[in-house]
């Protein structure tokens, strides 16, 4: 390599790139190694952070505020599939989304980018930052890809640039850009209420297997919120759920799933009802929609049958994952 540098066959630039696919491919061994290690890894000056998603145990909807929000009682908890954040300093200023997804937008309208802005503004950072995204989580799925890269993002510029913050200020940062971004923060397992951005501590729900699947329809947050009518709706008990998850009970976590804004997604995609009924029939244990969907999620405690799932629902669905739940805090480090 030294050799072809001084020959000027190899430009530095080569071998950064060089370097950094060697980063990547280490990167990914380790990962494969440990698949709940989430530690930031920082190589040639990039600092990468996972940024996963999240599914609802529970969603309530308790009224509709003054402001115009509404009161939301949640119970969420991170999953093993991630988006990757890769952030790399820049000496001019400048904030850039790079992506190799056409979905992912790559100016303002990007919450990564806007928690980048939000940093720079609140501690005067004159440094800029380039921000690469690699999607795994889908986009507008109801499983907040975007709120965790936001979130993520907070976390590893409060890595790069040294600041210092503790999650709680980044939670609370991250609550400007998105209800969801809060959460996100922390990772782990917690109960969110006001519009979601108070979030509370709950232990690691018992450990099971999640089928994910995502029909190929979009879902508009507002417009499901929007569809929302909020008399004679079924609240789930997310007394029971907290209870279950305390008392580590499988049977009582899958009993107390719930969420109020399935009926409305349903009525606006009736092919979300027909995966849920997929799923139950290829033997979750039980099945909800994850945040304001189309993503339907199973609960499965044998991998057997998680793959039994999965394979059965691949007829139907061109995007289904297996993945585990993250449960703690630290899982996400
Ligand atoms: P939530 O569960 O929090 O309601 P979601 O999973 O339904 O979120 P996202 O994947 O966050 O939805 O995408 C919602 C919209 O946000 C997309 O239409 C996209 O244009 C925009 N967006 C902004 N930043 C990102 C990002 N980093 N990744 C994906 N989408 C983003």
């Amino acid at each position: 390599m030294v050799w072809l540098m001084k020959k000027k066959i190899l430009g530095q630039k080569t071998l950064r790139t060089f370097c950094t696919f060697i980063g990547d491919v280490y990167g990914k061994i380790k990962d494969n190694d440990s698949r709940i290690k989430r530690q930031p890894k920082e190589d040639f000056g990039m600092l990468y952070v996972k940024a996963p998603a999240k599914i609802n145990l529970t969603l309530d909807v308790l009224y509709k505020r003054p402001d115009q929000y509404h009161e939301v009682e949640m119970i969420m908890t991170t999953v093993d599939l991630a988006d990757r954040i890769g952030l790399e300093p820049r000496q001019d200023g400048q904030i850039k989304i790079i992506s190799a997804d056409r979905f992912v937008p790559d100016d303002a309208r990007n919450f990564a980018y806007q928690a980048a802005q939000l940093l720079k503004d609140t501690y005067n950072i004159e440094e800029g930052v380039s921000i690469y995204i690699e999607k795994e989580i889908p986009i507008a799925a109801g499983l907040a890809g975007g709120s965790s890269d936001a979130a993520a993002t907070l976390r590893g510029l409060n890595d790069l640039w040294k600041l210092g913050l503790s999650l709680d200020t980044l939670a609370e940062l991250g609550a400007k850009i998105g209800s969801d971004v809060s959460f996100c923060v922390y990772g782990g397992t917690a109960l969110a209420t006001g519009r979601g951005e108070k979030i509370q501590e709950l232990s690691a729900p018992p450990t099971c297997w999640v089928v994910l699947a995502k029909p190929k329809i979009g879902v508009s947050t507002a417009d499901v919120y929007g569809g929302l009518k909020l008399d004679g709706i079924e609240h789930p008990n997310t007394k029971q759920m907290i209870e279950a998850i305390e008392n580590e009970d499988y049977e009582g976590v899958c009993a107390s799933l719930g969420n109020v804004l399935e009926t409305v997604t349903f009525t606006l995609h009736p092919e979300v009802i027909t995966i849920k009924e997929q799923m139950q029939r290829f033997g979750a244990d039980a099945v909800l929609m994850s945040g304001s969907g189309p993503t339907v999620f199973g609960l499965v405690d044998t991998e057997t049958r998680a793959s039994r799932v999965y394979n059965g629902l691949r007829g139907f669905c061109e995007e289904v994952y297996v993945v585990r739940l993250l449960g703690e805090r630290n899982a996400l480090a």
